[in-house]
């Protein structure tokens, strides 16, 4: 890292880029520029050390065994879930549902609330800026009963036209689901707004965490939302784990997701009695390990504090707007007022793929393609963007680079 063209704050960056080995490695002969932090982050040694001591020391199953090394698996991973509770600010862990992931807790909400919520004729509000994950099983939950799913649309700048929803909002509508932060744009939805305005009309409100709380502190509580969802591997923690936060009257409230082991109080062959919420919704196994993992993780953000993350992440924004409007070819798609340290971009003459196999390689990873919002790029009229997404370990100089890298690819397409 080139300390000179680094802002002078007491951000720590060189230490923090030490903890992420993965960040020393080279690519095709170049040192790695790492820009897809919205597609999974990367891990510091912490979680990854965790998650391997974890198998090293403790590995048992979780809550059924009276052995040792049950009883710590289980106080690790019941540790993680009061971590997780004051991470969002809940008021208690009950709250908290570990899950696969966003896409496995927008699932379950999906499945279990909305089948016994949603009715036919009654409607579902989403976003024109969601990822496919909080689209499709809304989509597929109102097939199934005969509800309609709403639409809040965008302008041209990736923002929600936030005048429209009085107008969308009515009596019908049971859920309003929408993402904090867009993965695809960067923006950052007004959600404490929209949840207010959706419990006026007696709708719940469902909030896609997965590309907010890497970047923001998260206080379920100030936001207002019924459920909020995340996923551990955007968080600096391992693939294979998310939360759901929700309710507790709610959670306790709706049927049972999957049923099995670990769910029950009770199980006759003529009937069964489930566990209150958490326990309900977390059948079979879980991924203990990720779990310990995701401990870690959160220690760790904790550590360097999401209020300096925010603020280094600002400045790279900042700076990486700079670059890439210097270069007259190159547009910026999604330029809300609010938003996260997402750079998505297009070159007239050069598809984003053919950008994104010319940047790799010079060692800088970005992503190409939809981004799994497809109604995005319609909404846009294109097919697709390059994708520069920025994490707490980003520097000025890797900035630089992706601005050379994305020059040549200039040269090339002329
Ligand atoms: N919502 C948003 C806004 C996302 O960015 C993503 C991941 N790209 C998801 C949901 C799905 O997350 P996962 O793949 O971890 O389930």
């Amino acid at each position: 890292m080139n300390a000179m063209t680094e802002p002078k704050t007491d951000y720590d960056l060189a230490t923090i880029r030490r903890d992420f080995p993965i960040l020393t490695r080279q690519v095709h002969g170049k040192p790695l520029v790492y820009l897809d932090n919205a597609a999974t982050t990367q891990r510091p040694n912490q979680v990854i050390e965790a998650e391997a001591a974890y198998y090293r020391e403790w590995n048992a199953n979780i809550h059924r065994g009276v052995h040792l090394l049950s009883q710590k698996s289980t106080d690790q991973f019941e540790a993680v879930r009061v971590e997780a509770a004051k991470f969002l600010n809940a008021f208690s862990e009950n709250e908290v549902i570990f899950t696969r992931g966003t896409t496995d807790g927008i699932n379950l909400v999906a499945s279990s609330w909305g089948r016994a919520n949603v009715k036919a004729g009654d409607e579902i509000l989403v976003s024109a800026l969601e990822h496919h994950s909080n689209i499709v099983p809304w989509q597929m939950l109102c097939e199934e009963k005969g509800a309609k799913l709403v639409v809040l649309p965008m302008n041209d700048a990736g923002e929600l036209l936030m005048e429209e929803l009085p107008k969308l909002l009515n009596s019908k509508t049971r859920l309003v689901a929408v993402n904090q932060v867009s993965n695809a744009l960067g923006t950052i939805n007004p959600v404490i707004e929209i949840a207010r305005q959706a419990h006026a009309v007696g709708a719940k409100v469902l909030v896609d965490g997965a590309q907010s709380v890497s970047h923001m502190a998260v206080d379920v509580r100030a936001l207002g939302a019924d459920f909020f969802v995340l996923s551990a591997h955007k968080l600096y923690g391992p693939t294979g784990v998310g939360v759901i936060w929700g309710r507790e009257d709610l959670l306790n409230a709706m049927p049972p997701y999957q049923g099995g082991g670990d769910m029950i109080l009770n199980v006759t062959f003529e009937k069964t009695e489930y566990k209150k919420a958490p326990g309900r919704f977390e059948a079979g196994t879980p991924n203990v390990a990720g779990v310990v993992a995701f401990g870690a993780a959160l220690d760790y953000v904790a550590s360097v504090g999401l209020s300096a993350i925010a603020a280094h992440e600002a400045d790279l924004l900042a700076y990486g707007t700079k670059v890439l409007s210097a270069i007259p070819a190159v547009r910026l798609v999604g330029t809300a007022k609010h938003k996260a340290a997402v750079l998505s971009f297009v070159i007239e003459g050069a598809h984003p793929h053919d950008i994104g196999t010319i940047l790799d390689k010079q060692g800088v990873a970005i992503r190409a393609g939809h981004h799994c919002a497809q109604p995005i790029m319609d909404r846009l009229g294109i097919p697709a963007t390059a994708r520069a997404s920025l994490a707490m370990y980003n520097t000025h100089e890797e900035l630089d680079k992706l601005g050379e890298a994305v020059r040549k690819v200039v040269e090339i397409f002329g």
